[in-house]
């Protein structure tokens, strides 16, 4: 991958953005990207920062942990884990990443703060995961119990909570696709009318193969891997 190659389809990417924002009367601005770099070579996040993309998202925290030491210092650039959280790698999880968008569930939300608060590092950012693709084995929490959630998990000391992460069914379907995500930014709704304190304004969702109904539907952040750095 270079440079170049990169540079260009992020131009085509926030063209994309742009028209799809366009057609839901939302501002384009409002939408940003996360740069998917797992399964590409530390060189992907170094290309990324050159262009001035400030974060990239990494699945797992083994691949992140040797990524960092190959790259030292990346100024600039906030590390967000995309992909699920064992409890017992929380720690390394926290030493690696800027932002966890994967807590799917109130007893990770318990371990992350606890170790946030040990730490001293002051609040953790995070996202709480929903899980919306209808199938038991993958990361979310179920909706009907994510109000609840979300409000228990607000309350615990280590973390800042900045919205909703969901990780839509592998479908062609656009209608399917469509309600998942609207029924993600309703959620977002609810959880900022009837949490006290709460102020999460964070959607993260959309991919490669959906982003554009994904703005249409209110994302605030697409987390984008193949259309931008090409197969893995
Ligand atoms: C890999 C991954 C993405 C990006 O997938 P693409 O289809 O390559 O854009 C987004 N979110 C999560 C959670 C992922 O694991």
């Amino acid at each position: 991958m270079t440079n170049d190659q990169v540079e260009a389809r992020l131009a085509r990417v926030m063209e994309r953005i742009g028209a799809a924002a366009e057609r839901a009367g939302r501002r384009a601005e409002d939408v940003e990207i996360l740069p998917v770099t797992k399964g590409h070579s530390p060189r992907a996040i170094e290309v990324v920062r050159e262009l001035g993309v400030g974060r990239i998202g990494e699945n797992r925290v083994p691949e992140a942990e040797a990524k960092r030491s190959a790259l030292g210092p990346t100024p600039g650039v906030a590390w967000h884990l995309i992909g699920r959280l064992q409890r017992n790698k929380a720690r390394r999880a926290l030493r690696v990443f800027d932002v966890i968008e994967s807590v799917d569930s109130v007893r990770l939300a318990n371990t992350l703060s606890r170790i946030a608060e040990e730490e001293q590092r002051g609040p953790v950012d995070i996202l709480v995961q929903v899980n919306t693709s209808g199938e038991a084995a993958k990361a979310g929490l179920e909706p009907e119990g994510a109000l609840d959630a979300v409000g228990e998990i607000c309350a615990l000391p280590g973390l800042r909570v900045g919205g909703l992460m969901t990780l839509a069914p592998f479908t062609g379907d656009e209608a399917m696709l469509r309600t998942v995500f609207r029924g993600v930014a309703g959620l977002l709704a609810r959880c900022r009318a009837e949490i006290s304190g709460f102020q999460g304004r964070v959607l993260s969702m959309g991919m490669s193969n959906d982003f554009e109904i994904a703005v249409e539907e209110g994302s605030t952040r697409l987390r984008l891997g193949t259309v931008l750095l090409g197969e893995r």
